[in-house]
């Protein structure tokens, strides 16, 4: 029952073959057999779960069932949720229960959708291997000795392990896509706007996204379906009608163009995760598509514009953690200053800790000119790279990272080569589009994935591309022995 997707669990359910608290009970024996060991979950709310579960089969067997009625998902421990503890994987938020719920987990709940518990992820959203959380690493349910990725890497194992059938995440820089390829699931990351920020943990507002985590292209669209949508209470949300996101799953790929942006093939690839993207391109030929080399020239500059801007945003973000209002507070503070000092060097682990240097060095006068401002022109052109890209083809496909997971510890004390493996994720934040990360093979008994980069609000059509592919290949269905 477990393996199957949120699709299949949700025709199980109409059709009766289970409840939604048998589901619920199976997924919650599962994590407690398996989280100690993989640390997917910072909090299993089991009372809340059973609870949902339980009013969920109520309002079936009323009638009253929607798309996700009694679906067991997780949430990001990113994402407020009213009652809850929400850590954010920092020992700042340690002692913080919600008093509100976030847009996107009241509209999963409010879709009927069942929460089983909030995932790990790195501090604050800050890295690509769920090692900075507070609460340890989470692990890669294929290999325990390597990363699941990150931010959002205890929402990718839950799903790759089936501790859930579904996840959410957000992705700032690739923290939905990077630990989806590193889990082999499926990982959208919408246009920026899409999709509400509200009662979601800040770490960079202009390039905050929440989105799906799922085993598959058609289960993503079914949550977005859930989450997608104008909201009032995010002023960056975008007043513009959801479409319905499964609509086009099923239209055929003839004629449809890809680009292959050659920076992103370039030196620094992975040999193996070459050669399946290559793999992945022939297939989406076979079913119609022509495939053209363009170039977005700018991507090297990705790295150097991203950190200055996500760190310069974290910085006056994280300066509402000051041990008065809410979170950690140093014991015995002799003044108000040392209030300060103290709760944020305790609270705060050693890479937000980095960033929130970085960000307000950037920022303050004299150097706003030489890095802000030149980063914020940098992200423009990148911007811009892919307007020049959209006129050539209607999708860009390149690998979703140039290696497979790497070994616990081992960037860990080495920002910079942690920050080079995000190379191939962050433009597509600084430009604000979606992009789909797909399972397209293994290297090393590790799964790894392509990603299609669509135009703003191209969702349908990257979720249409997707589950075409995943109609004439596995890797979606392949998962890890635990
Ligand atoms: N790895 C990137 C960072 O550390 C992206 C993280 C994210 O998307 N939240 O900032």
């Amino acid at each position: 029952m477990l393996d199957k997707t949120l699709t299949q669990l949700a025709a199980g359910l109409a059709q009766g073959d289970f409840s939604s608290v048998e589901l619920t009970q199976a997924y919650l024996k599962r994590i407690r057999s398996h989280n100690t060991d993989l640390n997917a979950y910072i909090t299993v709310t089991d009372d809340i779960a059973l609870a949902q579960a339980a009013t969920a089969d109520e309002h079936r067997a009323a009638g009253n069932a929607v798309p996700l009625t009694g679906l067991p998902i997780a949430h990001k421990d990113i994402f407020c949720t009213q009652g809850v503890r929400t850590s954010c994987g920092s020992r700042m938020l340690d002692n913080f229960i919600a008093p509100y719920e976030s847009t996107v987990t009241a509209r999963l709940a409010g879709a009927g959708a069942v929460m089983l518990g909030k995932t790990n992820l790195d501090e604050f959203a800050m890295g690509s291997s769920t090692e900075s959380s507070y609460y340890g690493p989470t692990r890669n349910p294929w290999n325990r000795d390597t990363v699941p990725g990150g931010s959002s890497g205890g929402s990718a194992t839950a799903v790759a392990a089936r501790l859930a059938a579904a996840a959410t995440g957000t992705d700032t820089g690739g923290s939905i896509r990077q630990p989806a390829a590193f889990t082999g699931i499926t990982g959208l990351k919408p246009t920026y706007g899409r999709v509400s920020r509200w009662g979601m943990i800040a770490y960079g507002s202009s390039l905050d996204c929440g989105g799906p985590m799922t085993q598959t292209a058609e289960d993503a669209a079914l949550m977005l379906n859930a989450i997608a949508g104008f909201d009032p209470k995010d002023s960056t949300s975008m007043d513009r009608p959801v479409e319905d996101y499964q609509a086009r799953l099923n239209e055929p790929l003839a004629g449809l163009r890809i680009g292959l942006p050659k920076e992103y093939f370039g030196d620094g690839l992975n040999e193996g995760i070459r050669a399946a993207v290559m793999a992945a391109v022939s297939e989406l030929e076979k079913l119609g598509a022509t495939v053209k080399d363009i170039s977005l020239p700018r991507t090297e500059l990705s790295i150097p514009a991203y950190y200055i801007i996500a760190p310069a945003e974290a910085s006056t973000n994280l300066s509402r953690y000051d041990g008065v209002r809410y979170g950690y507070r140093c014991k015995d503070p002799v003044d108000l200053e040392d209030l300060y000092k103290r709760s944020r060097a305790e609270g705060f682990g050693a890479e937000v800790q980095r960033r929130i240097l970085v960000g307000t060095y950037a920022l303050s006068a004299g150097y706003y000119d030489a890095y802000y401002k030149k980063a914020q022109q940098l992200r423009r052109l990148i911007r811009d790279d892919f307007q020049t890209g959209f006129q050539e083809v209607d999708v860009i496909l390149a690998p979703t990272t140039p290696s497979p997971a790497w070994t616990l510890g081992e960037k860990s004390n080495d920002p910079v080569a942690m920050y080079l493996e995000d190379i191939y994720t962050l433009s597509t934040n600084l430009a604000g589009l979606p992009a789909l990360a797909l399972p397209c093979g293994q290297v090393g008994g590790l799964p790894m994935g392509l990603q299609l980069i669509g135009n703003y609000f191209e969702e349908s059509h990257l979720l249409n591309i997707g589950h075409q592919y995943q109609q004439v290949t596995d890797w979606h269905q392949q998962a890890p022995v635990l």
